[in-house]
C-alpha cells in the first residue's frame, strides 16, 4: 500500500508454489493538486521495480482518474516502467472495443470533458467572482481527467487528456497482454500460485447501475444516455460561444424570448417608463445583484462535472481476492460509488471446491473480507452500509485508507476522509485502520483487541522507515 499521497497504488506480491512471486499492480497515481508529483511518481515506480524484481504479472487500471494512473504518464514514471517486464494488463469491461455498452460510454465520457473544459475556460475569462469559483471548482474536477484549462488551452486544439493517454499505456504498449474483466465470469486463478482466486465483481453491467450515485429505497433512476451526449454537446457549444466573447442569448436560437424583452446588466432597454423606473430600484440597483439570472445557467456545468465523476468512478474495476484454504478475502473496490456497490448484491458464482460444485454470493465475499482497501479516498458515498460495511463481519477486519487530508483539502474536496465512515471502520475493525497520511495506530487504538489479536496485528503490518508504504502481510512473507 503505497502512502505516497492523495491516490492509489497498490503492490500485491503472492508466492508461487516454485518459490517466486506472482505480482499484481492496482493502480499507480496521485492527485494533480500534489506537489511534486513527477518526483514522488518516480520514487514510488522505483520502489515497484525493486520489489517485484523487475517483473509484474499483472497491472489493474481499475478507472480513468489520474489519481489512478498518472504515475504511467510521460509526465510522471512511464519511463520506469517502460522498463518493467509486464505481463498482462486488465480492464473493465467497459474499455473492451466489442461492447456496444463500453463504447457509447466512453464516447459520453470524452463529449463531457470536452465540454466541461470549454466551460472552465469561458467562466474563467468571464468577470466576477462567481464565474471565477465556477471555474476553479470545474478546473479541478477536470484534473482527473489530466485536462489542463489555462487561458489559451483551447485555442492550441482541443483539451489533451493526459489521462487517458497515461490509462491507455499498457493497452498499447507491445508484449502485454491485454484482458477485459466480466462481473460473473468465473473467478480468474493467478497462475503458479495455489489456492488463490480473484472474484470480478463490478463494474456492474447495468447503465442504470453505472449512473446510479445516491441510495435510494426505489431503486432503478434509469437516465437517458442519448440525451447526455446530446447534453454534454449543447452545453460545450454554449460555453464555446461565451468563450469567444459571445453571452448566451445573443443567438435569436438561444433565447426563449425577443430580444426587445432582454436585460443585460448595466443596460437598460425597455420602453415602458414604469418598467424603467421598477428595474432601476430593483434590477439594476446597487445590490440587488442577485436577482439577476443571466449567469445561473452555468451552473449546469458543475452538475455535469458531478455526474461525469460519479460515472466514470462507477466503472471502476473491483476484485476481491480469495484466499480458498482460510476462505479469506482481500476487497478492492478502487473508488466504486454507490451502484457499483448495489449491483455486488446480486452476484452469484458457481465454483468448484473440495466437497463438489457450489455458489459463492456478493455478500458472501463481504462477509469473508480481512483487508478493506477503502473506496474512493474514504468519500461519504463510496462504502455503502447496509449493503457495504456491515456486512463485512469477519474479527479480522483490517482496512486501508489512501487518503491525504491535507490534498483532498486542496483539491476543496471537504470531508475526505468522512468522519462518521472513519469511526465505524475502527469500530468494525477493532482500530486497525491504516491511512497514508497517517502513522501505524498506536496501542491505545488497538486497546479493543484481544492482546493476541493485537499482536498479530501490529506482527503482520510495517511502516516503511522512507515514509513510502504500509506492508501488509499475511501467512508467509515473500
Ligand atoms: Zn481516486
Amino acid at each position: 500500500m503505497y502512502t505516497h499521497g492523495l491516490g492509489d497504488c497498490l503492490l500485491l506480491r503472492f508466492a508461487k508454489a516454485d518459490g517466486t512471486l506472482f505480482n499484481v499492480l492496482i493502480d499507480c497515481g496521485v492527485i494533480s493538486v500534489a506537489s511534486g508529483a513527477a518526483a514522488t511518481m518516480t520514487r514510488v515506480a522505483n520502489d515497484i521495480e525493486q520489489a517485484c524484481g523487475g517483473r509484474l504479472d499483472v497491472v489493474v487500471m481499475t478507472h480513468e482518474h489520474w489519481d489512478h494512473a498518472s504515475g504511467f504518464s510521460s509526465q510522471q514514471a512511464q519511463s520506469v516502467f517502460d522498463g518493467i517486464d509486464i505481463g498482462e494488463v486488465w480492464y473493465a469491461w467497459t474499455e473492451d472495443p466489442q461492447n456496444e455498452l463500453g463504447r457509447r460510454l466512453r464516447k459520453e465520457r470524452a463529449e463531457k470533458v470536452d465540454a466541461l473544459t470549454r466551460a472552465a475556460v469561458a467562466l474563467g475569462r468571464s468577470p466576477g467572482p462567481a464565474a471565477q469559483k465556477r471555474s476553479e471548482r470545474l478546473t479541478a474536477m477536470l484534473g482527473f481527467f489530466g485536462v489542463e484549462t489555462s487561458p489559451g488551452e483551447l485555442a492550441a486544439g482541443p483539451p489533451i487528456q493526459r489521462t487517458r493517454a497515461a490509462f491507455e499505456y499498457l493497452m498499447k504498449r507491445r508484449g502485454v497482454n491485454t484482458r477485459y474483466l466480466y462481473p460473473e465470469k468465473s473467478p480468474i486463478d493467478l497462475k503458479g500460485v495455489d489456492h488463490t482466486r480473484v472474484f470480478v465483481l463490478g463494474p456492474p453491467q447495468d447503465e442504470s447501475w453505472i449512473k446510479k450515485s445516491t441510495p435510494s429505497k426505489k431503486g432503478g433512476g434509469v437516465y437517458q444516455l442519448a440525451s447526455e451526449i446530446e447534453l454534454a454537446s449543447s452545453v460545450g457549444a454554449a460555453f464555446n460561444r461565451m468563450a469567444d466573447g459571445e453571452h448566451l442569448g445573443r443567438s435569436v436560437d438561444d433565447c426563449p424570448f425577443d430580444s426587445g424583452f432582454k436585460q443585460t446588466a448595466g443596460k437598460q432597454q425597455v420602453n415602458s417608463r414604469l418598467l424603467a423606473e421598477l428595474m432601476s430600484v430593483t434590477w439594476h440597483a446597487e445590490g440587488e445583484a442577485w436577482r439577476q439570472i443571466e449567469d445561473d445557467w452555468t451552473q449546469v456545468a458543475e452538475t455535469l462535472a458531478l455526474n461525469l465523476d460519479t460515472h466514470t468512478n462507477n466503472t471502476c474495476v473491483v476484485l476481491a481476492f480469495e484466499f480458498e484454504d482460510t476462505g479469506d478475502v482481500f476487497l478492492f473496490p478502487g473508488d466504486a460509488q454507490v451502484g457499483n456497490w448495489m449491483s455486488w448484491q446480486d452476484l452469484k458464482w458457481r465454483i468448484k471446491s473440495p466437497a463438489g460444485p457450489m455458489a459463492v454470493t456478493g455478500p458472501d465475499l463481504l462477509a469473508k473480507t480481512v483487508f478493506y482497501k477503502v473506496g474512493h479516498h474514504g468519500s461519504h458515498n463510496a462504502t455503502l452500509k447496509e449493503q457495504g460495511l456491515e456486512q463485512m463481519t469477519s474479527e479480522d477486519l483490517v482496512a486501508f485508507i489512501p487518503v491525504y487530508k491535507a490534498q483532498a483539502e486542496k483539491n476543496r474536496w471537504m470531508g475526505m476522509p468522512f468522519n462518521p465512515l472513519v469511526d465505524s471502520l475502527m469500530e468494525k475493525t477493532g482500530g486497525r485502520v491504516l491511512q497514508s497520511d497517517a502513522a501505524l495506530p498506536t496501542a491505545q487504538q488497538l486497546s479493543g483487541l484481544s492482546a493476541t489479536a493485537r499482536k498479530a496485528f501490529l506482527d503482520s503490518v510495517q511502516r516503511d522507515p522512507g515514509g513510502l508504504y504500509f506492508e501488509y502481510s499475511i501467512g508467509t512473507t515473500p
